[in-house]
């Protein structure tokens, strides 16, 4: 198939072909993404207002918008300009005023008739003891009465949009809504006693009341899914694609990883093994690997991810590691090359730093296979870079990077299998959101021996305590991260915190003990520092939030966090997570300047209880909202209409299975249902998947 199918041409045609839609209107949509009579079906209405008429205002608790049958009465045009016009009314049992401001005497003398029948709607208030009904929504004649909706949908205002604009043009798209045949399965759809889509749309434009309203309505309901759906179809079609597209089978022997498991002084815990059996699996297996290993800080990825490497080498085949920061990689090299050369394995690094003739002599070594582990920054997929032989691509704390890169990735790396780490636990929903088109691994255990973390909430009046503390840890030969505030989003400013911070610090304890790492050092002192502190020779690290990510010194137990208050849960997770790595007790000291909003207090509250991951991200979904959970823009997260991943997470389970379960009886989407599904694709724009189909 290879246009949109002829049905929808109605829903996709110019919104000015709607009732009541002129350039004007159409304009002021398509600034809130409402481009097309599609749109504005999926934009349900938020709200309802009941405009049941009554026969009187008598009784009804004030303030209340009813709808009511009156008399007109005496007009009172007002006696100074900006004063109200009033109008007397009356109904069967009582009597109110209809009040204007600015009106045109004439024309509201026009409208409203002395002696004549009008049925009015409004919100009806009390105003120095008398009711009163200000610039009524609705004045219509007796016959005319029948044009006031009983349940009046609310939707979501446009600057410059009026409800009643909306209202038509809503009426206007459901009057031009297609029959389309069903392609949710027909066993889910009466198990939840789903509407077909035709009367859902219908439904849920015309709630009767707020329980239509509510996201578990049926109808609702069965919209939300029909975007989960088709975003999961999305995912699976991609899925498919990725695993049919021709892999390498990559079989390891053992050899190499078992050399390096004998120099190691720890076990793989049991969730390493397993993760570390299911992706040897997987790279053995013809088809392209595409996996997610998820485990929370400190869970021990990098060694899964080195093992994997190994089967690459063993296979006879390279590996390459991308990290997200330059710190990181050199972190992943020390941590990794001796590894690496006890077992004969040849790694190297290459970043951003690497130019001229060394870039140039590694470049060439990779292609003629002499290195055969490779870690690095994004440098390792740009242009000229050329392995010999790519059998696995490992992709490290990839949340920093986005489903986009991940995709191009994927393209970058030919038929090579693709590793995707995650040390951010996410929900279940947003997990399958956004990675719906992997398998996944979890690393659920922690390596033994780990003593939990003592978290400590502390007012910054409190300070000298806590440098108090640090002298003592420092004297024990301890060390200890410092992080220093977020201020407004500047790098400048942050810059002087911790500057300022690290200055005073020196003095307190001592010249040589403190270290300083911030974004904007050069690369070279970037390096040297995080190299002193690795090595001991400093015992305090002041930073910015450069080392949120992934750094490991088992031997640092404190972590201080000035301004707690001001960051997000996850990267307080993420920072927290970088102590409590050795066998020693660990501290994570968080300190707050007061005032500190709910919010933050609330955020410090859960991180003060619980050190789980998942709980601590589930918290997260629910005060922040999905979007800004991951960073919409930069993840590549879907935005949905309807659905609401935070409420609605089990429907997106089951959309996944549904969608899978779909394509594994019909892969080219010819059946009945099938065919349905494509409309059901073309109707969600999801074009991406439009291809995969006639690529498939
Ligand atoms: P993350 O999952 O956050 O990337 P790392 O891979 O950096 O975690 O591992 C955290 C620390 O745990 C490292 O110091 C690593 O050497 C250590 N480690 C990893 N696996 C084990 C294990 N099975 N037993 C003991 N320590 C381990
Ligand atoms: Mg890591």
């Amino acid at each position: 198939m290879s246009g949109r199918p002829e049905p929808l041409f109605p829903l996709f045609a110019s919104l000015e072909t709607l009732e009541g839609v002129g350039p004007k209107t159409a304009k002021l949509l398509e600034q809130t993404g409402v481009e097309a009579p599609r749109d504005v079906l999926f934009s349900l209405p938020y709200a309802v207002v009941d405009r049941t008429r009554r026969d009187t205002i008598k009784g009804a608790e004030l303030p209340v918008t009813l709808t009511v049958t009156v008399t007109v009465g005496v007009h009172r045009a007002p006696s100074r300009r900006g004063a109200a016009y009033r109008v007397h009314v009356e109904d069967a049992q009582a009597d109110f005023q209809l009040v204007f401001f600015h009106a045109h005497d004439q024309y509201l003398r026009n409208i409203l008739p002395g002696g004549t029948k009008r049925v009015v709607s409004g919100k009806l208030e009390l105003f120095d003891g008398m009711a009163q009904m200000v610039h009524p929504d609705y004045i219509l004649p007796l016959e005319e009465a029948g044009d006031i909706p009983e349940f009046e949908p609310v939707y979501h205002r446009t600057q410059g949009v009026t409800q009643k604009t909306m209202y038509k043009a809503v009426q206007s798209t459901l009057a031009r809504v297609p029959e389309l045949d069903e392609w949710i399965d027909p066993g889910q759809l009466k198990q939840q006693k789903w509407p077909g889509w035709g009367d859902a749309v219908r439904v849920a434009h015309a709630p009767q009341g707020l329980d239509d309203i509510s996201a578990d309505a049926p109808a609702r309901a069965r919209l939300a899914y029909d975007e989960l759906m088709a975003h999961q179809l999305t995912l699976a079609l991609a899925r498919r694609r990725e695993k049919k597209a021709r892999g390498i089978a990559s079989k390891g022997d053992g050899r190499l990883q078992s050399k390096v498991l004998k120099t190691l002084p720890y076990k793989p815990t049991d969730a390493q093994a397993r993760a570390i059996e299911e992706i040897a699996a997987d790279m053995a297996n013809p088809d392209r690997m595409n996996r997610l290993l998820q485990g929370d800080v400190g869970s021990g990825k990098t060694l899964v991810a080195f093992m994997a490497l190994l089967v690459a080498v063993e296979a006879g085949g390279q590996g390459v590691m991308m990290a997200p920061t330059e710190i990181l990689a050199r972190q992943h090299l020390q941590g990794l090359r001796p590894l690496a050369e006890g077992a004969g394995v040849v790694l190297e690094i290459l970043t951003g730093r690497d130019k001229g003739g060394e870039r140039e002599a590694k470049l060439a070594a990779l292609a003629r296979g002499d290195i055969q582990i490779l870690v690095g920054t994004h440098a390792v997929f740009q242009k000229g870079v050329e392995f010999k032989d790519l059998r696995l691509a490992v992709v490290d704390e990839q949340h920093r990077f986005g489903v986009r890169q991940r995709m191009e990735l994927a393209e970058k790396g030919q038929g090579a299998d693709v590793l995707v780490m995650t040390a951010t636990p996410i929900p279940r929903s947003l997990a399958l959101a956004q990675y719906g088109d992997m398998d996944v691994s979890v690393l659920d255990e922690k390596p033994p021996g780990r003593k939990p973390i003592k978290t400590a909430v502390i007012s910054t009046d409190k300070i000298d305590d806590v440098v108090g503390h640090l002298r003592r840890a420092i004297g024990e030969g301890r060390q200890c991260y410092w992080v220093c505030p977020l201020v407004e989003e500047s790098e400048t400013m942050d810059l002087t915190a911790a500057e300022d911070r690290f200055k005073r610090l020196r003095s307190v304890l001592g010249e040589g003990v403190v270290g300083l790492v911030h974004g904007q050092m050069p690369p070279a002192d970037k390096d040297a520092a995080m190299a002193a502190f690795q090595a001991g020779k400093t015992s305090v690290l002041v930073a910015t939030t450069v080392i949120e990510v992934g750094v490991d010194v088992p031997n640092a137990t404190i972590m201080v966090i000035e301004r707690a208050e001001t960051f997000g849960l996850a990267q307080l997770h993420q920072l927290r997570g970088r102590v409590g790595r050795g066998e020693a007790q660990s501290t994570c000291l968080l300190m707050y300047q007061a005032p500190v909003t709910e919010g933050g207090r609330k955020r410090l509250e859960v991180l003060r209880k619980t050190e789980d991951g998942f709980v601590i991200a589930e918290t997260d979904l629910q005060m922040r909202g999905a979007g800004d959970l991951i960073g919409t823009a930069q993840s590549g997260l879907p935005v949905f209409r309807i659905a609401d991943l935070e409420r609605q997470a089990p429907l997106m389970a089951v959309a996944q299975s549904d969608a899978r379960a779909l394509l594994a009886t019909d892969p080219e989407l010819t059946s009945k249902r099938g065919r349905a599904a494509r409309v059901l694709l073309w109707l969600m724009r999801q074009d991406r998947a439009i291809r995969l189909i006639s690529v498939g």
